[in-house]
């Protein structure tokens, strides 16, 4: 570790962390470096002991849980392992804003203290739900976590590219440059992105040399998509992409671009920081330390390996709990031990939003990875989406050169026709962009018709 990286991690950020408020960060840091290391036996116990904290805690401060046990006439003795959540009700966004603000607010907090919190999502719902410093400061924890896991030390060079900067200190605009000064951050606008904007960011990271780029996968495989085009090169080693499903194609796409640099995926959603691949790109190893992973389909576990939705048990937050909370991500789960030594358990698939898949006919998920992929063979179209309108019929956004022609329409339709079924109906629109989402993510699919198992309250 050079000196710079001594000093910021000895002198600026415990300092600077406690004077804000986030004192926990450093602390709680350390822990995860080492349990990483730790046997699956010895993180499945830190869990449980976790977890008994938790729901004790629940029962005594959080009249909606005290109200379901008591009703299911549970205590919280009654709760000891992680195999005991069953016990509890499946809930979702819709359960966790309906009653943030009043039976599912942690009573032993005082009101001061809470942090208002919203997901950055898309949809038209909103996730609503109270945090703390303390809480915060934890998250940050597992999400630095994953970029000392890719290679990054505190002070080396990164970049992010999103739609709007991402501060720890909001509203001290003066003290949030003297974070990025010293951590060294930089921020590229991923707002506009004509070829002209992209010329000027090959630049800026010639110029910067990060060791470490941040964005969401779609964002940066368009990156790379034009600089491959424009036979333009920058190496950078880590790249971390994030907020949605990153497909094979697309890996290979920025892998190339930033070469000889790898790409390591990181999930997380609705404010928390879930799982991150390590050096052997062979899973995502789930932050088991703070968060318990189900994987469940039809309200039921299903076995290690299948695919189901991804359900939370937030083991360190209590503002607004987060226990059996379905984030309506589609994943698998794996227990074999990972080449690298860490003891967290693995994500071995990780198929994104739920409402990026399509439902066939016969009632089967369908991840849409090949189509990212045949997308990239019809030359003529420049950018696309798909929306799933019903089972049977399917919208397609096209942004296409001239040189698109009858061909190139019947290929795409008939692509689609072999994976959806003989009788599903296509209907192409032709537009001059595809918008971006609030949050400047580009989603190729959208499905409107997969529903998911709803909460049980
Ligand atoms: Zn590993």
């Amino acid at each position: 570790m050079s000196a710079y990286s001594q000093f910021l991690r000895h002198v600026v950020i415990p300092v600077g962390s406690r004077l804000a408020g986030y004192g926990d960060f450093l602390p709680y840091l350390e822990a995860l470096e080492a349990s990483q290391w730790w046997s699956p036996q010895q993180i499945r116990e830190l869990q449980n002991a976790k977890l008994r904290r938790l729901i004790a805690h629940v029962y005594e401060n959080v009249p909606f849980y005290r109200q379901i046990m008591d009703e299911r006439g549970l205590t919280p003795g009654d709760i000891q392992t992680t195999d005991d959540l069953v016990k509890l009700p499946i809930v979702d966004k819709k359960t966790i804003t309906a009653h943030y603000d009043d039976t599912l607010r942690d009573r032993s907090i005082p009101r001061n203290q809470l942090i208002h919190a919203t997901s950055s999502g898309s949809t038209a719902e909103r996730l609503h739900y109270w945090t703390t410093k303390a809480q915060k400061a934890k998250k940050w924890a597992g999400l630095f976590r994953w970029w000392e896991m890719v290679g990054y030390t505190f002070g080396d060079p990164y970049v992010t590219f999103q739609l709007a900067p991402n501060q720890g200190f909001k509203g001290w605009p003066l003290v949030g440059k003297l974070e990025w000064l010293l951590l060294r951050h930089h921020w590229l606008s991923a707002q506009e992105m004509t070829d002209e904007v992209l010329a000027r960011y090959v630049e800026n990271l010639k110029a910067w040399k990060p060791k470490l780029f941040r964005s969401y996968a779609s964002t940066v495989y368009y990156l790379a998509r034009r600089m491959n085009e424009a036979g333009l090169q920058v190496p950078i080693p880590s790249i971390l992409t994030t907020g949605e499903t990153l497909t094979p194609h697309m890996r290979e796409t920025i892998e190339q671009a930033f070469a000889p640099g790898r790409v390591f995926n990181e999930y997380g959603g609705d404010g928390m920081q879930i799982a991150a691949e390590c050096e052997m790109h062979d899973g995502l190893h789930i932050n088991a330390e703070t968060y318990i992973v189900e994987i469940v389909k039809d309200g039921e576990r299903v076995p290690d390996g299948e695919l189901g939705e991804v359900v939370l048990t937030n083991l360190e937050a209590t503002a607004t709990p987060f226990i059996r909370y379905n984030i309506h991500d589609v994943a698998a789960i794996s227990h074999e031990p990972c080449a690298c030594g860490r003891g967290l358990p693995r994500l071995s698939h990780l198929e994104g939003r739920l409402t990026d898949m399509f439902v066939t006919s016969d009632g089967h998920w369908l991840t849409v990875h090949q189509f990212t992929a045949f997308f990239a063979k019809v030359h003529s179209v420049r950018a696309f989406q798909v929306i799933q309108k019903e089972v049977d019929f399917i919208l397609i956004k096209l942004v296409v050169d001239d040189t698109f022609s009858d061909a190139d329409r019947r290929r795409i339709v008939e692509t689609f026709r072999n994976y959806m079924g003989p009788n599903t109906r296509f209907e192409l629109e032709f537009v001059d962009a595809i918008p971006v989402s609030p949050v400047g993510k580009r989603r190729f699919f959208i499905s409107e018709v997969i529903q998911g198992t709803p909460s049980e309250v």
